[in-house]
């Protein structure tokens, strides 16, 4: 009771939006009330191998899912659920109340979550945080077209963690990292690491499940490759609903058209030149569809399909853009939303693809 007292000073000093203080109360009543009804016995609490993961967007929950795999004692809060915006999430207190109680926090990082600092702050967290982004040649401005290294741009100082531990900072580069395959590769042997640096007891379970993971992952970006190599490049073209695909169509030697909502953010809005000139793009280069993405409202892609006079595609076939689908649908994991969206895509250009490798199926 002490410690949930202190906890919660040292939250309600940092925060400071009048919603977020009665969010620190609430959690401070659930802290309460889970510390009197756990006091009187000792064994609920667990053992000391216990390791309390909090993950942010559904691909990160799923990778971190794959890294832990059936290990005991590790258990997994994802705070985003399926189709719900990863840009402008709005947590819980249940949220809060299981960042509180984590010891690491898997997030995706590039700015994605731009609420994150405000929920560390009102949860009281203070365990480990494992940023997947670490490694990885973050693509910058809003058109996100073109791939840089952290070596070649210049800001190294950004890019470092600093003395007090701050997190870096790529506020402003395109944070839809996770769409090319080898970048999830990548973000899954940090996740993979920095699990393994917080739990000695479960390192050796940790590697082996990403070494397992990480050859599915070299499969699917086998079959991605065999699939759209065999297209034409001039033929290789794509219209999404935001700028969610920029990582994905560079690793495969798509030409990113343009985008519906032509923004990294989700919740913004074509203007109507935004939408003309997309329009203009469409008919220009040939381009047969217009993909909607599954956790955005599909009206205005439907729009400028029919003004282009192109096919679009939404519902049960738009793309996993920002989010992963729920349980039972075709992106209930991130592999099968690859496989989904690259199957669609290549759909829309009249190939049909090469069977899936078995042990991705
Ligand atoms: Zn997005």
């Amino acid at each position: 009771m002490v410690l949930t007292i202190i906890i919660n000073r040292r939250s309600v000093s940092t925060v400071t939006t009048p919603r977020l203080l009665l969010l620190v109360l609430a959690v401070s009543a659930a802290l309460v009330l889970t510390g009197c009804s756990a006091s009187g016995s000792a064994a609920s609490v667990g053992s000391a191998d216990d390791l309390k993961v909090v993950a942010t967007t559904t691909q990160i929950a799923d990778l971190t899912r794959n890294v832990i795999g059936d290990t005991a004692g590790v258990e997994v809060t994802q705070l985003i659920q399926a189709n719900q915006s990863a840009h402008s999430y709005d947590p819980s207190v249940a949220d809060l109340t299981a960042l509180g109680a984590a010891d690491v926090l898997v997030i995706n990082g590039v700015g994605l979550e731009e609420w994150l600092d405000d929920a560390i702050a009102a949860s009281g967290f203070d365990g480990v945080t494992i940023d997947s982004d670490e490694g990885i040649a973050i693509q910058d401005g809003e058109a996100g077209h073109e791939a840089r290294a952290d070596e070649e741009s210049g800001r190294e100082d950004e890019a470092t963690e600093d003395a007090t531990g701050e997190e870096h900072d790529h506020d402003g580069g395109n944070p839809h990292i996770w769409t090319a395959v080898a970048n999830a590769e990548t973000m899954t042997a940090t996740i993979a690491g920095g699990l393994a640096a917080a739990s000695a007891t479960h390192a050796a379970a940790f590697e082996a499940n990403e070494a397992g993971y990480a050859a599915q992952l070299a499969a699917l970006d086998g079959w991605i490759h065999e699939n759209i190599d065999a297209v034409p490049a001039a033929q290789r073209l794509l219209v999404s609903n935001h700028d969610a695909f920029g990582y994905f169509t560079a690793a495969y030697g798509i030409t990113y058209v343009g985008s519906v909502i032509p923004s990294f953010d989700d919740n913004a809005e074509p203007s109507a030149a935004e939408i003309d000139d997309l329009v203009a793009a469409i008919s220009a280069t040939g381009v047969k569809a217009v993909f909607s993405e599954a956790s955005i409202n599909p009206k205005a892609a439907d729009t400028i399909a029919t003004e282009a006079g192109v096919t679009v595609y939404s519902g049960d076939e738009a793309l996993y853009g920002d989010s992963l689908g729920p349980a039972g649908s075709d992106g209930a994991t991130y592999i099968a939303s690859q496989l989904h969206n690259v199957s669609l895509i290549l759909q829309s250009w009249g190939v049909t693809p090469s069977a899936v490798p078995a042990d991705l199926q």
